[in-house]
């Protein structure tokens, strides 16, 4: 398998789930999603790339064109999310999930990613509780 035969194509509305950190920075959230997903040992760049950079098919919505996508290098541990909107914990789990089962389905993936932000919003909630 080439590192090119690792895109995803990203489409899809975030969920209401991925909103909520948004005063966090994103490379916060890239390395606690980096830790839940035991992914240690990896090295994970994000790069902002233009709109005018990525090529969609005249049938696709304008409201879809946007893209968020990973490239994974596997030999070297390294992964490259590259986005041209705005970050969000649920793109950032969704790649993640790309790099940790690369032989999973989007399907799977997506299951996993609305698994885990609920996970985490309920243990997010145990900790204000508590306090
Ligand atoms: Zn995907």
């Amino acid at each position: 398998m080439s590192e090119e035969d690792n895109w995803c194509h990203y489409s899809g509305m975030p969920s209401p789930a991925a909103y909520q950190t948004n005063n966090i920075t994103i490379h916060d959230r890239t390395n606690h999603w980096i830790n839940v997903l035991g992914l240690s040992g990896w090295s994970i760049s994000i790069k902002a790339i233009s709109k005018e950079a990525v090529i969609y098919a005249d049938d696709v919505p304008i409201e879809d064109r946007y893209f968020v996508g990973v490239q994974i290098n596997k030999e070297k541990m390294h992964a490259i999310i590259y986005h041209d909107r705005s970050l969000t914990d649920e793109y950032v789990v969704h790649e993640l999930l790309h790099v940790k089962h690369p032989d999973w389905s989007e399907d799977q993936v997506n299951a996993e990613t609305e698994r885990l932000l609920n996970q985490n919003k309920d243990e997010q909630k145990e900790k204000t509780q508590s306090r």
